[in-house]
């Protein structure tokens, strides 16, 4: 049993998406198109009703990075003329467009439209450039975001209507366009099959999340986790990604009643703030479970899920509305993942037992790492906890520096083996 169970989300993810991008692959060859559509508020429950397939480039990006091939892209992008500064995923993605679909992976088909939401600055001006070289219909979800922290409204607030209602009318107007694009008419019953889909996977995430409260910890939330991030967006609203959260949820059960953790000894919990150093993934994760540290959880696994972490489940009842209620929850709440995480931060401390939390901040993405010093500072202010900040990046090597981060993690893992001497004394 325990062979069949411990490792298979693992296996199986990577297998999905092997197919995933297999699925492109012949889509393109065929001349076929999709949806360009981003992590944060995708709408892929929407735009599978239309048979649309759902292209994520941010996840088409990181994975150049995986395989260690984002410099070749990311230098293709600059010789043409894009900033060394700007985000890294864009770049990778101009490259696969000027390449003809060209990826690692296999062949990324063209853009028959492009949705995005306002969870990101770039995201609008990344898709200006598809709209640039493919003369595609560019839909932007306008989400209204908190205003500030802890402000959030929620249903049965006047406020909280109004936004729902400014949402559900940008749905309205997405299933007008989507239809004209595809000829198609909309099925409100293959919309409710899409949330049933969705809601599983939902409910699927937000209880492994929490099961990651157990001692030892289940599951790398940096390195199973993007596995499970990468599932949670790829097959959003479909009866294999819904399949997998249930077997993903049976596979954790089974490891926290048996005490399988996922790291032999482990010593040391963490929570991981920003997005992963993809250039040396496996490496950057062995610099902390080298010293017995595993991270138990990860803002990454909230905002890249696009707010699926809040377990939101849709009313099958009233589809359409539901579904603005649910895209205005997650996506707001992404947002806040980013922006304003440092109260949530301080909520997990004790539940998760987290011993450190590691600040990633990254060149190449603005909108993730800015403010992420101040959110520092105010957590330390409000919790003992050891903190440690250091810098690289989601895609470009030439910003990242092994010995140097070693040397940062060292030091903390030093830090907090003499916290912890010092607490028994
Ligand atoms: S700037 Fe950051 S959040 Fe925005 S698209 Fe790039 S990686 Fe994603």
């Amino acid at each position: 049993m325990t062979q069949d169970i411990v490792g298979r989300a693992n296996n199986e993810g990577a297998a999905l998406f092997r197919e995933w991008f297999d699925g492109l692959t012949s889509t393109a060859e065929q001349g076929g198109r999709g949806a360009y559509v981003f992590v944060m508020g995708s709408m892929a429950e929407l735009l599978r009703v239309f048979d649309l397939p759902v292209i994520f480039p941010e996840i088409n990006s990181l994975q150049t990075a995986v395989r260690k091939v984002a410099h070749e892209y990311l230098n293709q992008a600059e010789d043409y003329g894009y900033s060394p500064d700007i985000c890294g995923y864009v770049k990778a993605d101009v490259a696969v467009q000027l390449r003809g679909g060209q990826h690692p992976m296999g062949r990324i088909p063209n853009p028959a439209i492009a949705v995005l939401t306002n969870a990101c600055n770039t995201y609008i001006k990344w898709a200006e450039i598809w709209e640039r070289m493919y003369h595609v219909p560019v839909f932007t979800l306008d989400i209204p975001g908190t205003r500030a922290a802890g402000t959030q409204t929620w249903p049965g607030d006047r406020d909280f209507s109004n936004d729902r209602d400014y949402v559900l009318s940008q749905i309205k107007e997405l299933i007008f366009l989507c239809e004209q694009i595809t000829g198609r008419k909309f099925d409100i019953d293959k919309l409710r099959e899409a949330l049933l889909h969705a809601n599983t996977m939902s409910r699927g995430w937000k209880r492994v999340l929490e099961l990651n409260k157990n001692r030892p910890s289940l599951f790398n939330a940096v390195t199973d986790g993007t596995i499970y991030l990468g599932v949670s967006n790829a097959f959003r609203g479909t009866e294999k990604g819904a399949r997998y959260f249930e077997d993903l949820v049976e596979e954790m059960e089974y490891k926290a009643t048996h005490g399988i953790g996922t790291l032999v000894n482990e010593r040391h919990r963490l929570i991981f703030v920003g997005v992963p150093c993809y250039p040396i993934f496996r490496r950057f994760n062995e610099l902390f479970s080298e010293w017995g540290g595993t991270f138990v959880n990860s803002t990454y696994l909230w905002f890249a899920a696009g707010g699926a972490n809040r377990g939101f489940e849709y009313d099958l009842a009233d589809p359409i509305e539901s579904l603005a209620e649910g895209t205005l929850i997650t996506v707001r709440d992404a947002m806040d993942s980013m922006f304003y995480q440092d109260q949530a931060l301080a909520e997990m401390i004790g539940p998760f037992h987290v011993d450190g939390v590691v600040y990633h901040p990254i060149k190449s993405c603005r909108t993730v790492s800015t403010g992420l010093a101040d959110n520092r500072r105010a957590l330390m202010a409000s919790r003992d906890v050891a903190t440690l900040f250091i810098e690289s990046d989601m895609m470009d090597r030439r910003v990242v520096s092994e010995a140097q981060l070693k040397n940062r993690v060292d030091a903390f893992f030093e830090g907090l083996n003499s916290r912890r001497m010092a607490a028994t004394r």
